[in-house]
Formats: structure tokens, sequence, C-alpha cells
């Protein structure tokens, strides 16, 4: 018999790579609506990521320390799959603009494929978090000198700041 799916639990997947404050303020909306929120970081081998699964997981794991109701993984394979791991029936996304929407309706047409008991919900990004992306983040903290690289803290929790900046060897706000 398998495992009756809860729709009280969502699980939130990504790259997370690294994590923004978007990415949080997802998090934090969806932990207030469902009981429980699974946040999964995939470890897809054809992506190139800047921080490891474990670096990202511990990074992921102190920025959400407060919410109780949220737990961090890493996974492989089939979201959908992990999902049916975790207990969950529900996909939470987060979308950002018209094209992230283009984009996640496809997937969200083959995720309903391979699982139809699994069902996909959307959250609107914040308008001050419309323009984050972790790509975006990271051309940031390579290219940005002085006061630039300095509002860092407005993309990305605090935690995520020294780390990231040392992946380019540069150290905090470094001139
Ligand atoms: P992926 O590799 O699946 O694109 P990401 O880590 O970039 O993973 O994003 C994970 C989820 O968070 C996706 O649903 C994405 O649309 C959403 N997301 C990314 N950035 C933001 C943001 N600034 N505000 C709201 N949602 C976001």
């Amino acid at each position: 018999m398998p495992t009756p799916l809860s729709s009280h639990h969502a699980v939130y997947v990504g790259s997370f790579d690294p994590l923004t404050l978007g990415h949080v303020d997802i998090i934090r909306r969806g932990s207030i609506i469902f009981d429980r929120l699974t946040v999964g970081i995939g470890i897809n081998p054809d992506k190139n990521p800047l921080f490891t699964p474990e670096e990202r997981l511990s990074l992921t794991r102190s920025v959400l320390a407060s919410l109780k109701n949220v737990e961090v993984r890493c996974f492989e394979g089939l979201t959908v799959e992990f999902i049916r791991q975790c207990g969950a029936r529900v996909l939470l996304r987060g979308v950002r603009t018209l094209s992230d929407i283009e984009t996640e309706f496809t997937m969200t047409l083959a995720n309903r494929a391979l699982d139809p008991e699994i069902d996909t919900l959307f959250l609107m990004a914040s308008e001050r978090y419309t323009h984050v992306s972790s790509t975006l983040i990271k051309q940031i903290a390579q290219l940005a000198v002085g006061s630039a690289a300095g509002k860092l803290n407005e993309f990305v929790p605090a935690e995520v700041i020294e780390p990231l900046l040392l992946k380019y060897n540069r150290h905090q706000y470094s001139k």
C-alpha cells in the first residue's frame, strides 16, 4: 500500500545556488500556509553549481533555523518522486515574471503527467524581490566593487554573503 500524501505538507524545490531573499520570502509565506514545508535542494548532474550540495544544505539550514515547520533536504532524480518520498501532495513554486510562468506551466504539465496526485501551487514573488535571481547575485558577487558589493545584503541572507564572496576569492565588501 503506498503511503497517503498529505495536502498540508508542501515541498519547495530549487537549486538554491545560492539561497536568495526571494527564496526565503516564498519559504516564509509557504510555512505559514502549510503545516509542514520541505525545502528540496536539487542535485542536478547537468548543472555546474557554485556551491556544493553540502554547502547549500548547511547554508539553507542555518538561514531557516528559526522556522520550526521547515526542513531542508538534498535530493537527486525526479522532483515528483522526491515529493512522494516526503509524503507531500503539493509542489510549491515561486513566479516572478511572465517568462517564469511560461516555463513553470510546461514543467507543471510534465509533473502532472508523471504523477497526477501531486499538484503545483504558485506564489507570486513579492514586489521587492521580483528582480532577484541566483544568477544575478553571482554576477554581482563576481564583478561588483565597493558600495555595489555592499548591496548584496539586499538580495541574499546575511549568512550567504561571506561564503559567496569567498567563492570569487573576495573578502567582505573588499574594494
Ligand atoms: P531552479 O533551478 O528550479 O530555477 P531556483 O533556485 O532558481 O531553482 O528557484 C527555485 C524556485 O524559486 C523556483 O520556483 C523559482 O521560480 C523561485 N524563485 C526564484 N527566485 C525567486 C524570487 N526572487 N522570488 C520568488 N520566487 C523565486
